[in-house]
Formats: structure tokens, sequence, C-alpha cells
């Protein structure tokens, strides 16, 4: 896997998504294995080794 992959956004599948007191939790999966987590203040991407990256 290139180290370069980027996720794409439209590629990325809604695993599930809920409400929580900051607002709405989503879980997306890429085709690559990884995860990326999107609140309302931060996106989270968990890579399958699990080195997570905030940006
Ligand atoms: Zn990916």
């Amino acid at each position: 896997m290139p180290s370069s992959h980027v996720h794409d956004p439209l590629a990325l599948a809604v695993v599930s998504s809920h409400s929580t007191s900051e607002g709405v939790v989503s879980y997306l999966r890429c085709d690559c294995g990884a995860w990326e987590v999107r609140t309302a203040h931060m996106v989270a991407v968990t890579r399958p080794r699990g080195d997570v990256r905030r940006g």
C-alpha cells in the first residue's frame, strides 16, 4: 500500500454515526482498511497499523 494513499471522501463508507453531547460523531471506513472518525471539532484517521493522525 503506498504511503501517499489519500482516503477518498467519496469512497469512505459510513459505518455508523450517532449524536453525543459534543455533536454528531461519524465512523467511516476506507477500502484500504483505515478508519476515519469525524466529529464537529476534528477528524481523526486511524490507519491499519494503529497510528492516529489528527487534523
Ligand atoms: Zn484509504
